[in-house]
């Protein structure tokens, strides 16, 4: 049995691509084109070149010694907080920018929650000179002005997106109405592995870099490629599936997927999306999803503006409905008290996204000889508000 996708498009019963008939034409040249596209060795050279002079990869994989003293057993950091834009978001960015050059497309759209994603989308925009339209949510507009300044900096047309909650899936829905009235010219680069048949797939490819570098850094380090368990935290799923790609099939590494639990799993205030979700439909993908008993989307809540879908990709409804991956719940206070003490352990302040998987040595003990490697997906300099107001700094 494999945990990776099928030829169908799916992972076990999850995924495929559900869409309406006006977007089958992009979809379609997509799906028929992607993995050749991907194979092509001027598409690797491409794809390398930038990541390691423009985004700064390989990323170390740090061993956190006063963290691992703490907390009795072996912890390593892969950095992704240390890449350019400060996250993993820039692995995906880059790859989809390639593949859209390599189709002909000269206009790029995205969705943006936070804006994390949409900075990352611009960035690569600026970078190629493409043109770039960000859909963003009202409410999210106002409330993340940094990453909207950002985009508008970096030469993107942010537009508000005015419907429904006026957040992250009105900005999806307006993307897609934009791609439907734009097929020829325009690519969509969606953020996550979430989206239809080939999106999950694609951008857990592009991802995949992360596991493939924590091999060759731990077999350094330790001699070993395998660790004993992989930590990292689960919004859609893109950072944590880079993680787990190349171990997805190798059962002897553990590995935890760790969602939001928000004001606690049953607060009515979560993102804790396998646990609460049911299956569902949600953006072109058959997955888990949060929704009311007439199958409307809920609004999720986490004090993480990362880990607040709804939805979660189809390689993560697979991995819970499965029991490959053990899922955590972590709250926002456990999230935040997990940051700062990163933070003046080992000098790092993490991304609250990160500080949710960090929680996770609260909650589990872990053997003295065990190797645990966590996805430390993005740094906390987006974050520094919302730890002043916490913390009262
Ligand atoms: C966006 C983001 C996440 C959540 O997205 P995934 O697709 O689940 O990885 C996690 N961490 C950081 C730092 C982010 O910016």
């Amino acid at each position: 049995m494999s945990y990776n996708i099928d030829e169908r498009g799916y992972y076990g019963e999850f995924g495929g691509a559900f869409i309406p008939e006006m977007l089958y034409p992009n979809v379609e040249e997509l799906r028929q084109n992607y993995l050749k596209i991907m194979a092509e060795p001027s598409f690797q050279e491409e794809f390398h070149a930038l990541l390691k002079d423009y985004v700064g990869r390989p990323s170390p994989l740090y061993f956190a010694e006063r963290l691992s003293k703490k907390y009795n057993t072996k912890i390593y950091l892969k950095r992704e907080d240390l890449n350019h834009t400060g996250a993993h978001k820039i692995n995906n960015t880059i790859g989809q920018i390639l593949m859209a050059k390599r189709l002909g497309k000269n206009r790029i759209i995205a969705e943006t929650g936070a804006g994390q994603h949409g900075v990352a989308t611009a960035t690569v925009c600026a970078l190629m000179g493409i043109e770039c339209i960000v859909y963003m949510g009202e409410i999210d507009i106002a409330r993340q002005a940094p990453n909207v300044a950002r985009m508008k900096m970096l030469g993107a047309t942010v537009v508000p997106a005015l419907s429904g909650s006026r957040t992250l899936k009105d900005a999806t829905n307006e993307a897609i109405r934009d791609w439907i009235n734009n097929p020829v010219d325009t690519h969509y680069i969606i953020g996550s592995v979430v989206g239809p048949h080939p999106y999950p797939d694609m951008v857990a490819k592009f991802q995949a870099v992360v596991s493939e570098e924590i091999k060759n850094q731990l077999l350094e380090k330790e001699g070993t490629e395998n660790p004993d368990y992989l930590i990292a935290c689960v919004g859609g799923g893109s950072n944590a599936a880079g993680t787990y790609y190349h171990y997805l099939d190798n059962e002897d590494v553990n590995i935890i997927a760790v969602e939001a639990a928000g004001l606690g799993i049953d607060s009515g205030e979560s993102a804790a999306t396998s646990v609460l979700g049911k299956e569902g439909i949600i953006h072109g993908s058959k997955t888990l999803l949060m929704q009311t008993n007439d199958g409307q989307i809920t609004e999720p809540y986490s004090i993480s503006a990362g880990l607040d879908y709804p939805g979660v990709g189809p390689m993560h409804a697979n991995l819970y409905k499965t029991g490959r991956a053990e899922f955590i719940a972590i709250t926002d206070d456990e999230a935040m008290t997990a940051g700062l003490e990163l933070s003046q352990l080992e000098g790092i302040i993490p991304a609250i996204e990160s500080s949710h998987a960090l929680a996770v040595f609260e909650h589990k003990k872990f053997k003295p000889e065990d190797i645990v490697v966590l996805n430390l997906s993005g740094r906390g300099d987006k974050d520094l508000q919302n730890y002043i107001d916490y913390f009262k700094l």
